[in-house]
């Protein structure tokens, strides 16, 4: 079996390498991960710098929060640019720009590897339960020796299209996601200020055409109360960054994603940032409070 190198060990990065290991990879960490010691437990080797990572390994994974974090690994100093052999397969699963995505392509086609940008959907649920929707950008025939790795983490695995793709389709399911939330949290917050009991309204709603995973997993959380991330509030804005410069470079106006950037952008001024992303109803609370 491939050799898996997995760099980013946070919320998704932790559970998505468990089940590499699972299925009977061998799987590689760094030292310096928070999680390098649960990984050790489940089998994983650890070792000390990226570069030993990329040397040993054949397929490696990046699991990172911004476009300049994965820029910093792979091709900063010491980064897996230096000493990745040819012949490997770099894996970026963050979420990130497209034209980055293309760029990182581009850089390891010169060292004789062949990239995939696989972004996912399906949060730290769908991480833990290798349940993630993985959208694929790059060459088939690098998507079909991945995909058994994919297969490990995710259930519904597409091959979108050239690299950068799957990071484009990312950006339109943030897009969706994030305009989603919006509308759980005004609908809500009118409700609750209606004096309507909302989970009776939750539920009914959950039977009829408002019906999402949103209005299910965050609307419950809303109920509870519960903004433990999750998806942080920080991660949700950098990608709507990342539509509204794809809104721009293709010339289409995104008017409700800018309207729910600007609500993001109000909650991280409350300090709400390293919230999941449903705390996005404290904005309109705190506007209607009186
Ligand atoms: P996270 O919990 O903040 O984890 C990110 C991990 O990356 C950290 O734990 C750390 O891992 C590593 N890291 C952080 N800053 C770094 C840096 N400057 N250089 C190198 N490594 C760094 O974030 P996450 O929620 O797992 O999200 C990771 C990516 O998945 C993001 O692009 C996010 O947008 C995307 N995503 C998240 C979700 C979700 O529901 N959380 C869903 C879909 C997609 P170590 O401790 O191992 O060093």
């Amino acid at each position: 079996m491939e050799k898996i190198g997995f760099i980013g060990l946070g919320i998704m990065g932790k559970p998505m390498a468990l089940n590499i290991r699972k299925a009977g990879f061998p799987v590689t960490v760094l030292n310096q991960s928070k999680a390098a010691n649960t990984l050790a437990e489940a089998g994983a080797d650890i070792v000390a710098s990226v570069k030993e990572l990329a040397e040993q390994c054949d397929i490696i994974i990046t699991m990172l929060p911004d476009s300049p974090d994965v820029e910093q690994v792979v091709s900063g100093p010491d980064g897996v640019l230096e000493s990745i052999r040819p012949g490997s397969l770099f894996i970026d699963m963050s979420t990130i720009a497209p034209s980055t995505a293309r760029t990182i392509a581009r850089q390891m086609q010169e060292k004789g590897v062949e990239a995939l940008d696989a972004p996912v959907s399906g949060g730290q649920v769908g991480a833990e339960a290798a349940s993630l929707s993985i959208m694929v950008g790059g060459r088939e025939a690098a998507f079909q020796r991945a995909l058994p790795v994919f297969q490990a983490m995710g259930k519904n695995i597409v091959h979108i299209g050239e690299p950068g793709a799957g990071q484009t389709t990312k950006a339109a399911n943030q897009m969706i996601v994030g305009m989603t939330i919006q509308a759980v949290a005004e609908a809500f917050t009118m409700a609750r200020k209606a004096g309507v009991d909302l989970e009776k309204m939750r539920e009914v709603l959950l039977g009829g055409f408002a019906q999402s995973r949103i209005l299910d997993l965050h609307g419950k959380r809303m109920i509870e109360r519960n903004f433990a991330p999750g998806f942080k509030l920080k991660l949700h804005k950098k990608d709507m960054r990342i539509a509204l410069q794809a809104g721009e470079e293709f010339a289409v106006p995104l008017r409700g994603t800018a309207q729910v950037a600007a609500q993001m952008d109000a909650a991280l001024a409350q300090g709400n940032g390293e919230l999941d992303h449903s705390a996005l109803l404290l904005v309109l609370e705190q506007e209607y409070k009186n």
